[in-house]
């Protein structure tokens, strides 16, 4: 069984394929805990593989994200990507980098953000995409790690929200101290849909 929070449909909001519309899946659980995360990652509810499925092609959407919590952590991901990709999706996965697992080389997308008060744990060698959140002007040094350690075809900070604020200053900050990122946000917040 899959331990799940939502399943909805919705456009991409952030990145590469903002705009992109897709089916987001978010798992349960996660292995960090970031000072300012608004992530509700308690599962509510539990699905087998085969409900899983049903229910992401329930919606119109070909495009499937695996999203977290943090989606590197479920055991039975294998099976479910497997399963995916035989009905014909578009698979991206959003990770915070602490693990890479084997099935990650069958997904169509690698998003990954790393968080900088967790510099120590970042494990993945390589994504399509890296973003990294601004929580503080310090985050630049760790952009730059992190651009070592991650190969990736783009490199992205977003703003950090803190209680409903984003904080556009720091991240204009720690863009100015980088060459070749770019700037992230996260329309859906903005622009108020899902
Ligand atoms: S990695 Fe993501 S889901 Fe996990 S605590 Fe940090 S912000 Fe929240």
């Amino acid at each position: 069984m899959y331990q799940l929070v939502e399943i909805f449909e919705s456009l991409q909001g952030e990145g590469r394929n903002t705009g992109r519309p897709c089916v987001f899946v978010r798992f349960a659980g996660c292995n960090l805990s970031c000072p300012w995360c608004d992530t509700d990652v308690g599962p509510r509810f539990s699905l087998s593989l085969d409900e899983l499925v049903a229910e992401v092609k329930s919606h119109r959407s070909k495009s499937v994200v695996l999203t977290g919590g943090e989606p590197a952590l479920v055991a039975a991901m294998p099976e479910l990507v497997a399963a995916l990709k035989a009905e014909g999706f578009w698979i991206a996965v959003e990770t915070n980098g602490t693990a890479e697992p084997d099935w990650f080389a069958f997904v169509d997308y690698i998003a990954c953000s790393p968080k900088a008060e967790f510099a120590d744990r970042v494990a993945l060698t390589r994504a399509d995409e890296v973003r990294v959140v601004a929580s503080s002007a310090a985050a630049a040094g760790f952009c730059r790690a992190v651009r070592e350690r991650i190969a990736a075809t783009d490199y992205y900070v977003s703003p950090c929200e803190r209680d409903g604020e984003i904080d556009y200053a720091t991240t204009k900050e720690v863009l100015s101290r980088l060459e070749g990122w770019s700037l992230s946000v996260q329309l859906h917040k903005i622009l108020g849909f899902r």
